[in-house]
Formats: structure tokens, C-alpha cells, sequence
């Protein structure tokens, strides 16, 4: 059987969870109510020590916010990493509340409006426009408060990401400009205030093949330099996006940074050599947060149907689509899902673990080994930290929402 990559990220004390110090069941009763989501801080903060470790010391990390906008959050992570993007005008008030300077946020998007294009020139933020009619937008909310907006082109480039698990770049796509539209933008941005940033190229989510990413990268820079012939003035910023996926399913296995950091130290150098003031951002979401989280809830009742078991619980997809298999999968993998409060567990069993909506689509863990649970326990979701709460659909079938704390 292919299993899943070990959870190994959490201390364990007497065969239970421990985040932040607190076994799991002393921090349900400080929660207060189950379910809720729980980050732990050391984790991110490891997480983004362990990057700036392995890869060049000329490679700013900006988190991408929308895979984990929860306030305290972004804060934390505000102090660790270079820039935050945001992809909201929603999220730009989040992330202006932080210690991040608004000049090391920008703000992506296909559908930017008025209000919010606004708001992000006014802000002092970097505008990544994304077509001609946005950056006519962007000129228009310029001149209205008389602040010249800060803009870099987000590029659609004209090759796509291997074995991304979600491509954003490449052929049609309602990102960015076509890479071929990209020299007639910018020979109209050379009539506009503006100010020109430089180019944000962003190929696809969740890719655990190093050199997939390193090759992408590579194609990256390659792309902005020709286009960069054609700018109103030099490459302030050149955003390569991110894409660094976390081992989610059984048979996946944690990305290999290794071979990024060699691929990116010769991007680095490359720009270095004909643009040297360029800045080189990767904009990470889920790799900086994915691992640090887990989703919480509890057993209601235990039942038994044609031989299997069912833990139905007071959470499910309407807080953890992604879990339940309906965000972006094609085939329902299982998260890795366990029983928190007893990992081992004395007996084992297969179990699936639902929640209570009305929809054989609420399924949290179909058929999985775990220690033999009972109405009480906790099951615990891991690699929850990243597109959980806020992509999931919490209107549907009415029940509260949960809670969520960093700890
Ligand atoms: C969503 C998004 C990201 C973050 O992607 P992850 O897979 O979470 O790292 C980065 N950049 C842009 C433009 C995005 O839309």
C-alpha cells in the first residue's frame, strides 16, 4: 500500500498531538469548541529559516497571502519574509494592518476593480497589471488622487509549468498579459505617469518536481530579459512566482530544494550580469503554511454500516473543502488524517471519517488505517495550514464556523 509522507512536524508527548507546546486536548478545552484550525508559529517560523537557508541569500521570499489570510497569521509572517502579495482588495487591508512596508506588497489579480485599484495607489503598493485595460484603470485612479502608481507587468508566459498541480500560465488564461501583447503594453505605459516596477511571471500551484520548478524558473528569466528590451526603464523587480507544492496524497514526497537553490543561484547570476539592480522575488503561499496547520474536529458518533466504520464529526467540507477532495482534485485522495488524541492507539482499524452535512461529498478520510476512535476523540486533518478555511464553502447547510487560532 502507498502510504502518505510522515507527519513528523509536531511533537508527540504520550501518544498525543502537541502545537505550540499544548497537547491537543488541553488546547481544544483553551479553543474553547471544536472544530477550529490550529497553526503553530515555530513551524512557520522553521519553514521560512529552512528556505533562506538552502536557497540564495539574493532571493527575497514574499508569501502570497491567499493561502492563509487569517490576521495573526500574516502579522507573523510579516516579520519573517520580504514582501507580502496579495490578491484582494480584502486582503490589502490586511496586510497594510502588518509591519510589512507598502513597498514590499503587490497586488495580483485578473478582475482588480476601481475601488481597489484605487485603494492599492493610494496604499503606495505594486500594482502587477494584468492587461491593457487595467493599466489604463491604474493611470485613471493615478491621475484622480494626483499618486503616480507603482505597476509591473504580470506576463502569461509562452510555456507552461510540468507537473504543476494547478497551471496558471500557458496557453489561453485570464492571467497577465500574452507574453507577445507584453511589448505594446509596455510602449504604452512609456506615455503614462507611471511608475514602472518591473514583471511578475507566475506558471502554476502545488508542483513537488524540482526540476520542473528549476526549469520553469530558468524560462522565467529567460522571457523577462527579452521583454525586458522593450521596458520604459530597468527591471526593479522581477517576481518568478512560486509554485512549491507540499506532499499531500499517499506516494507523495516533500520537495527537494536542493536543486532549486543551484537553478536559482545561476538565474541569480544571469541578471546579475546584464540587469544588475534587478530584485528577484519568489512569491510562496502554501509552502510557507501548509505544513504548519492542522483542522480539528470531533467524533459525534461512531456507526456502522455493512461492516465499515463511520466517525461522524462536527466538522467536514463546508470548513476543509480541500480535505473532502472538491478543491482542484480530479481523483479523491485522502488527506493524511489521524486520530490526534491517540495516534497510535491501542487497536487499529479502517475507518471513514465524515461530517454532518447531508452530501456523500462530506468525506474527510475514506477507508483509512487509524487507532480505533469513539465519540470524544479528535480527529485531526494535517497539511491544513494553506487553502482551508477561507476556500471553503462555510454557508452551506448553516453550522458555525469554526475556530481558528495561531499558537
Ligand atoms: C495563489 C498564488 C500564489 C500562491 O500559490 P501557492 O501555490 O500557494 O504557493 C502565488 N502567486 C500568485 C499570483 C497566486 O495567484
Amino acid at each position: 500500500m502507498i502510504a502518505h509522507a510522515p507527519q513528523t512536524q509536531f511533537a508527540v508527548a504520550g501518544d498525543m498531538l502537541q502545537l505550540g507546546g499544548l497537547p491537543l486536548v488541553r488546547l481544544a478545552q483553551r479553543v474553547g469548541r471544536t472544530p477550529f484550525y490550529a497553526y503553530e508559529r515555530q513551524h512557520i517560523a522553521r519553514r521560512v529559516a529552512g528556505l533562506r537557508a538552502a536557497l540564495p541569500a539574493g532571493v527575497h521570499l514574499h508569501y502570497a497571502m491567499k493561502a492563509n489570510p487569517m490576521p495573526a497569521v500574516v502579522q507573523y509572517l510579516a516579520g519573517l519574509v520580504d514582501g507580502i502579495d496579495v490578491a484582494s482588495g480584502g486582503e490589502l487591508a490586511i496586510a497594510l494592518d502588518t509591519v510589512m512596508p507598502a513597498q514590499r506588497i503587490s497586488f495580483a489579480g485578473p478582475g482588480k476593480g476601481d475601488g481597489e485599484l484605487s485603494c492599492a495607489v493610494a496604499a503606495g503598493v505594486l500594482i502587477n497589471v494584468e492587461s491593457l485595460v487595467q493599466l489604463e484603470r491604474v493611470a485613471l485612479a493615478s491621475e484622480r488622487l494626483g499618486v503616480a502608481g507603482k505597476v509591473a507587468v504580470r506576463v502569461n508566459p509562452d510555456f507552461s509549468l510540468r507537473r504543476a498541480g494547478m497551471r496558471m500560465g500557458g496557453g489561453a488564461q485570464p492571467f497577465g498579459l500574452d507574453a507577445e501583447q507584453v511589448p505594446a503594453l509596455l510602449a504604452r505605459l512609456r506615455q503614462m505617469a507611471l511608475e514602472f516596477h518591473g514583471l511578475h511571471i507566475y506558471t502554476g500551484s502545488q508542483n513537488l518536481c524540482a526540476t520542473a520548478l528549476a526549469e520553469a524558473q530558468g524560462q522565467s528569466v529567460e522571457l523577462a530579459l527579452r521583454l525586458a528590451d522593450h521596458a520604459p526603464g530597468p527591471l526593479r523587480v522581477l517576481n518568478i512566482g512560486g509554485g512549491f507544492g507540499v506532499p499531500y496524497f499517499p506516494g507523495d514526497q516533500a520537495l527537494d530544494l536542493a536543486p532549486l537553490a543551484d537553478g536559482l543561484q545561476r538565474q541569480l547570476d544571469r541578471l546579475q550580469a546584464v540587469s544588475p539592480g534587478t530584485r528577484l522575488n519568489l512569491e510562496l503561499g502554501r509552502y510557507l503554511v501548509a505544513e504548519s496547520g492542522i483542522y480539528v474536529c470531533k467524533v459525534i458518533e461512531r456507526k456502522l454500516s455493512h461492516g465499515q466504520v463511520f466517525l461522524v464529526t462536527d466538522g467536514g467540507l463546508h470548513h476543509h473543502l480541500a480535505a473532502s477532495g472538491n478543491f482542484g482534485q480530479l481523483i479523491r485522495k485522502n488527506y493524511p488524517v489521524a486520530i490526534g488524541n491517540r495516534l497510535h492507539g491501542g487497536e487499529r482499524e479502517l475507518a471513514s471519517v465524515v461530517g454532518p452535512l447531508c452530501t456523500p461529498l462530506d468525506l474527510l478520510a475514506d477507508q483509512m488505517e487509524m487507532a480505533r476512535a469513539d465519540t470524544g476523540d479528535l480527529v485531526v486533518v494535517f497539511q491544513s495550514g494553506a487553502y482551508g478555511l477561507t476556500a471553503s464553502p462555510t454557508a452551506f447547510l448553516s453550522h458555525p464556523l469554526p475556530a481558528e487560532v495561531l499558537v
